[in-house]
């Protein structure tokens, strides 16, 4: 399905034009509009789905193999010497657009750029409660 007032749905179908890095039957993957570094891109399923959560089993299952052959031709051919891949999941966790997408982030020396989080502190029971609560 796609949804009428998405506004990845309209990119990854063609509808607005964008800069396609590659395209399949499932997938389009584009270069984001605010890039963060230079080749930064996303990977888009043409099948609206809002996060992680809706995304089809089998479109997930092809994700990474899509992510990892862009990748590998940005190593090649932008000479980046690092590479991240984020995908953000509700407002919460920093996602923007409600339609599925990853993050291919390239990275060169002193790029300016800073992607992670600031590390907490836990105990191994504090740990064992989590897993727990997790897989329980
Ligand atoms: P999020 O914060 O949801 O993980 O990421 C949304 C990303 O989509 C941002 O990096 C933003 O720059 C990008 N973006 C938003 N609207 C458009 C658009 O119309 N075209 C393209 N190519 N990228 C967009
Ligand atoms: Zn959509």
């Amino acid at each position: 399905m796609r949804k009428d007032d998405c506004i990845f749905c309209k990119i990854a179908n063609g509808e607005i034009p964008s800069k396609t890095l590659y395209e399949d039957a499932d997938f389009r993957v584009i270069l984001d509009l605010g890039p963060a570094t230079k080749g930064h891109a996303l990977v888009l399923p043409k099948e609206h789905a809002a996060n992680l959560y809706e995304l089809p089993g089998d479109i997930a299952a092809k994700v990474l193999p899509v992510a990892k052959s862009v990748a590998e031709k940005m190593q090649r051919n932008l000479g980046c010497i690092g590479l991240n891949l984020v995908q953000n999941n509700g407002e919460a966790a920093g996602q923007t657009v409600p339609h599925f997408h990853m993050h291919i982030i390239p990275r060169y020396a002193e790029d300016g750029q800073k992607i992670g989080w600031v590390p907490g502190e836990s105990t191994a029971d504090e740990l064992e409660e989590v897993r727990k609560q997790i897989t329980e």
